[in-house]
This record gives structure tokens, sequence and C-alpha cells, in this order.
């Protein structure tokens, strides 16, 4: 393949070209260092800007409040998981989970080792078509915290507003969202993302986590899964994944320059609306999704047929589009059109969509 491919993969997905070019452009010798970032010390000057720099421009994006700490951590979204719990279950010992999804169900799996794990809700009956409706009573108020998945990547649908919790910590997973929309951070009480979709390569994590919330985990646990080893080491405890963060840092700066994430947040939904629109208008296509809880990141739709869904898949490969297998646990078709998926790349899609129609109905 000669020219770049459009490239709908869920995660590692495709990242800002401008981003990967002035990274090849340093490669071999970063701002006159005489040293690619991969090769340089975690504690050289060069390096310590290069996350100090990743946090501001973070905090700006993000509009997070001086209360709550950034950190760059490793494991995925899978080891925030159980640190979430390791942390966090320190009161009653109990959380409460709204299953929106399979990463939701990892989630809470998870917590269910180490505490009084509840399930608040759960869509898992219905195929994770919708998002529970959920309110104060369906919560235990006497829960160390509720946690919702903010976007459901396999399955695509998205939580629109935090639900009422009746003032319970809220800590979220936001891998497959996270900076594609502006949100109030101040109403949560910690928030998770792997980088590997909208933020950078895979290999880094990040946590948002209210001060206040730090410093107080279970007792015995792995130094490194304590926030607050993070916490008071400026998320260099150990060595941190440091190609990762001057990727991300790069990605920060550059969707700043593109607006910030009000000016994100309008393109996704326009690119969304456009996908979603024609999918609904069309005789060969269905999105399964409660219209309400579609998610603008990852969008699910059919035909119907797995066999016409193999093709399509085939067929669209051929033309540069690539990555559009749903999940491997429930096939179909699925477009993740996180940051980087320029709306030529939508347009693309459902030009290839309606020749498809045309062709198989
Ligand atoms: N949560 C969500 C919403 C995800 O989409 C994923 C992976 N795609 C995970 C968690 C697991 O993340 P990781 O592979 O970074 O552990």
């Amino acid at each position: 393949m000669e020219e770049r491919v459009f490239n709908f993969s869920a995660g590692p997905s495709a990242l800002p070209v401008e981003v990967m070019k002035k990274a090849a452009e340093s490669m071999l010798n970063h701002g006159g260092s005489g040293m690619s970032v991969m090769e340089m010390s975690h504690r050289s000057g060069p390096f310590e800007a290069i996350l100090s720099e990743a946090e501001v421009n973070l905090r700006t994006l993000m509009g997070i409040p001086d209360d709550y700490y950034v950190l760059f951590v490793q494991g995925g979204a899978t080891l925030a998981f159980a640190m979430t719990p390791l942390n966090l279950m320190n009161g009653s010992g109990k959380a409460d989970y709204v299953i929106t999804g399979q990463w939701a169900e990892k989630a809470y799996q998870e917590a269910a080792k180490f505490g009084d794990a509840h399930i608040a809700a759960s869509s898992k009956e219905q195929k994770y078509s919708f998002i529970p409706k959920v309110m104060a009573s369906d919560f235990r108020q006497d829960a160390d915290y509720a946690h919702i998945t903010w976007n459901n990547t396999i399955y695509g649908s998205k939580y629109s507003g935090i639900p009422d919790t009746g003032g319970l910590t809220v800590v979220t997973d936001m891998s497959s969202s996270i900076l594609s929309e502006r949100i109030d951070v101040s109403k949560f009480g910690c928030i998770y993302a792997g980088a590997q979709k909208n933020i950078g390569p895979a290999g880094l994590t990040i946590i948002i986590i209210k001060k206040a919330l730090v410093g107080h985990a279970k007792e015995n646990i792995p130094t490194y899964l304590d926030f607050k080893t993070h916490a008071d080491s400026g998320s260099m405890y150990n060595t941190p994944p440091t190609w990762n963060i001057y990727i991300s840092g790069e990605v920060f700066k550059h969707l700043l320059q593109r607006g910030g994430l009000e000016a994100m947040e309008e393109i996704n939904k326009r690119k969304a609306a456009r996908l979603y629109d024609y999918i609904d208008g069309s005789k060969l296509y269905t999105a399964p999704v409660a219209a309400e809880d579609r998610s603008p990141m990852n969008i699910v739709f059919i035909t119907g047929s797995e066999k016409l869904d193999k093709k399509f898949i085939t067929e669209a490969k051929g033309e540069g589009l690539v990555q559009l297998g749903g999940h491997r646990s429930i096939g179909g078709m699925r477009a993740s059109v996180y940051n980087a998926m320029p709306e030529e790349g939508v347009d693309r899609l459902i030009d290839f969509m309606e020749r498809f129609e045309a062709q198989n109905i």
C-alpha cells in the first residue's frame, strides 16, 4: 500500500499525521539534544520538560481543576480496573457499577475481588444496546463510589450526562472518548483512560483524580498500584513510558491548535451525525444502539447478514477503508472515528456504503 489508509480501528487507532511527521523529524535528534526522546533519561532536563508541558497542556485542554492530580502510568485501563477498588474501596468497602458492556463488566469483576461490588444496573440482557437510565435509589448510598463506563467501545454507546447517584463519588472509564468532547472534570472523582484511542500510543494510561481521594489505599497493596505513589512523585516513581508521553504531549498541543475540545466536539458530532443519518436512511444497514445513547466515537452497524458483513469489510479494505470489523465478540461493523479521523474519511466511508448498498440489496 503506497498511500496511508483511512484507519477505523477501535484502538490502537489513527493518530494525527502532523504529530507523527514531527516525531519522525525529531526521531534521531530531538530539539538539538543529539538523541531521540526514546533514548533520553527520564530524569534528564529535556524529558522533565516534555512531561510537565504534557501535563500543563492536558490540564488546559480538559479544564482540569487544581485540586485534581494528573497521573501518567502504565498498565492500560485494565490495570486501572484494579487500582480503582484498591485505592477507593476504603470506607464501607462497597462500590456500585453500571454495566454497559464488556469493559464495564471487567471493571466490576476486578472490584468484586477486593470488596463488596454491586451491579446498580445493567443492559446486558438487551445486548448492551442502550445505557440504563438510573437514579439515586439504584445506588447504595453508603458505597465508596459509583463506576460508569463513559463510552462503550465494543457496543458503541455513550453517556450524554452524569447519572444521578445521589452524590456518590463517580469514577469513570473514559478510554474511548476522552478528548473528544468537553466534560466537566469537577463532577467526577476519578477519570481514567488508556491512551491508545484519542491520546497517543498504547502503553500509557492517564488517571485524573481528585486530590482528596488519594492517600487512602488499602494496606499492603503493591507500591505501583497506589495512586499516592504516582501523585507524590509527579508520575516519576519509576521509569514512565517516556516516548508515549512525548507523543501524547504533541497530540495535546495539536488539539489546542485545532481549537481545543469545543472544536473537536463539534467536528465529532458532525462526523457521527453524517454516518448515523445515512445508516438510519438506508435500507441495508442498521445501527442497533438506542438513538439517544449512540457513541460519536464508535459507530456500530450491521447489514443483518453475517456473510454480507464479511463482504463489506473485505471490499472496504480494498478501497483503503480498513479495520471496519466489529469487535471479535459481536461481529458486524464498527467505524471508530476518533479525533484523528478526518471528515474526508467519513465521507469516503459513506460513499463506499452507498455503492455497496446499491450492489447488494
Ligand atoms: N475500557 C475501554 C472502554 C476500552 O475500550 C478498553 C480497550 N479497548 C479497555 C478498557 C481496556 O484497555 P487496555 O487495553 O488499555 O487495558
